[in-house]
């Protein structure tokens, strides 16, 4: 029986969760899985609840459970609190290194339905279908922080750090998941500049000799970015350090319609953990206005990473699929012509097509 922990957390994750889970119960249905569902605390609501954004029953849950589901978490009533009781500084990313979940894998797709959604033209997006694989534990947003005075002056430091053995870990990952598509990676670096990519760069280049059959490039940053607008259909599977990749993931997203559609997978412990590429949407909570396709979706990469259910991840995408065909759209992906719903609708659906 696969144990699922559910971590709701704060502004629209409790409502994109309970849709996401709602198509898991129809997809058990269907498949005759069962499917043992647990929740518990985490950021903000956490916070609220007990003092603490990441309780130490929440990650007692998190090593017990065969995979996570994670909503989002943060909020403006949270924002001025030190950064080690701040749902994202004292939950998300502690969890991430807890649990060793050092790749973020992020499939950037523009279903064919959503071609006008995207603010590029159908000419430059069609065809859209390339993965982000991120470093998640390493980099600027765990290296050495200082602040401090300097001669009177204030000052803060961040430090870029990665071994050789990080990055070498991470490159695998991406060649073999290249392997499985069109066998191109892109390594996204700004060696011109910083010493921790020009080995990056050192590193891929010695791990692309064992890989052969995979084309490796290399890209600055910069370009990447540029790149991703210009003529996104170019890649197959971008891969990059921490830092980076937070910033092309969200350029990525817009290229699919919305945010709200995102998926992701970190993986590489021994729970992986599966959430929306975006965040608590605080400006809309409540209000039934989220997309829960995203975290459905995310919900289709936990069965077909952590579950080896390939078939019923497909099933659980050729229902959204569907669903967007049919014209059923939430407010964010919304067209003219097309027919309006709420999140719960939304979840229902891809759920009544499954089961
Ligand atoms: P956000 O992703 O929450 O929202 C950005 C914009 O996208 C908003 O206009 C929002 O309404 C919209 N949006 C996001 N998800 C949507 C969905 N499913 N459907 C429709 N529209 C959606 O980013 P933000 O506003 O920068 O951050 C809000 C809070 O979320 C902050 O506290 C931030 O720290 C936190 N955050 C959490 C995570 C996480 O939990 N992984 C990630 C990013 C941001």
């Amino acid at each position: 029986m696969p144990k699922i922990l559910l971590l709701p957390g704060d502004g629209i994750g409790p409502e994109i969760v309970s849709e996401a889970v709602k198509v898991l119960k129809a997809v058990g249905r269907r498949f005759q899985i069962d499917f043992h569902f647990t929740e518990a605390l985490v950021g903000g609501a956490a916070y609220d609840a007990v003092g603490v954004p990441l309780p130490d029953q929440t990650l007692q849950l998190c090593y017990a459970s065969d995979a996570i589901l994670l909503g989002a978490v943060g909020g403006p009533k949270w924002d001025n609190l030190p950064m080690a009781l701040r749902p994202e500084g004292g939950a998300l990313l502690p969890l991430r290194k807890k649990l060793g979940l050092y790749a973020n894998l992020r499939p950037v797709v523009l279903f064919p339905e959503l071609v006008d959604a995207s603010p590029l033209k159908p000419e430059v997006v069609s065809g859209l279908d390339f993965v982000i694989v991120r470093e998640l534990t390493g980099g600027l947003y765990f290296g050495p922080k200082k602040r401090e005075f300097v001669e009177g002056e204030e000052r803060a430091m961040d430090t870029m750090i990665y071994s050789a053995s990080e990055i070498e870990r991470i490159g695998r990952l991406a060649f073999e998941m290249a392997r499985k598509r069109r066998r191109k990676v892109t390594s996204v670096d700004k060696a011109n500049v910083l010493e921790s990519s020009r080995l990056w760069r050192a590193v891929m280049e010695k791990l692309g000799e064992e890989y052969p059959d995979v084309e490796l490039e290399h890209m600055y940053v910069d370009n990447c970015a540029m790149q991703l607008i210009r003529r996104p259909v170019q890649f197959d599977v971008i891969l990059t350090e921490n830092t980076f990749g937070d910033i092309l993931t969200d350029e990525s997203s817009v290229l699919t319609g919305s945010i709200g559609l995102l998926a992701s997978a970190s993986i590489g412990g021994k729970v992986a953990l599966y959430e929306p590429a975006h965040g608590s949407a605080p400006d809309i909570a409540g209000q039934q206005k989220a997309n829960p396709l995203a975290t459905i979706l995310s919900a289709a990469l936990m069965l077909r990473y952590s579950f080896n259910l390939e078939e019923e991840a497909r099933a659980i995408e050729a229902a959204v699929r569907e669903v967007l065909k049919q014209g059923y759209r939430t407010p964010d992906i919304m067209e003219p012509g097309k027919k309006p719903v709420t999140t719960a609708e939304m979840g229902d659906l891809v759920a009544g097509l499954l089961g």
